[in-house]
């Protein structure tokens, strides 16, 4: 009899002829193998954008970053979709509100949350990618006007990462900017 393997991610038994491994050295099936290294291409496009921004001028860059964040997210949240087995009887619950309907009419979040037809109509999804991003700009603003003391606050009120990045950006423009400021008031000096 061949030797059975226990998947590390979803406790299937798989024959060990069947079985991978992962970076981290555990036991996956098939499906859960490629399922990691999905993610990890994900992360990989995610990389290739920083990597490609990181040519561009400050604010450029906080934005070609944040939109790559915005596709990595995506990436992120339609892996969770594949993933979720579809139970026997074709129904899933909604994970907002607990309704069970038939498995087709189940849509998700960016989150990867399952939705229900009336819970999916009632679904924002530029509020839900804000509450998970946060907002580049609100962060830029308070980088800007309050300088280190911006940063510091976003950070104390761990808010999200689009909003740390904006208002370190912010700060390093505000610093630029008053010290332009400074050249020329020195200048009319003279
Ligand atoms: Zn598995
Ligand atoms: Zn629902």
């Amino acid at each position: 009899m061949a030797a059975m393997v226990s998947c590390a991610d979803c406790r299937m038994t798989v024959p060990q002829s069947d079985s991978f491994f992962g970076t981290d050295g555990s036991v996956l099936c098939a499906r859960c193998h490629s399922m990691r290294e999905a993610h990890v291409q994900v992360e990989r496009g995610r990389a290739a954008a920083y990597e490609q921004a990181s040519g561009g001028g400050l604010i450029m860059q906080a934005i070609q970053m944040s939109a790559a964040d915005d596709q990595a997210l995506r990436g992120h949240g339609e892996l969770a979709a594949i993933r979720r087995p579809a139970p026997a009887a074709a129904q899933q619950a909604c994970q907002r509100c607990r309704a069970v309907v038939a498995t087709s009419d189940i849509t998700y979040s960016l989150a990867g949350e399952s939705l229900c037809p009336t819970c999916s109509a009632a679904y924002d999804a530029t509020a839900d990618r804000q509450r998970l991003e946060g907002s580049l700009w609100r962060g830029l603003a308070l980088g800007f006007f309050l300088s280190v003391v911006g940063v510091i606050i976003v950070h104390a009120m761990q808010r999200p990462d689009g909003e740390k990045r904006g208002a370190l950006v912010g700060c390093g423009v505000a610093f630029v900017f008053y010290l332009f400021l400074l050249r020329v008031l020195a200048a009319g000096m003279h």
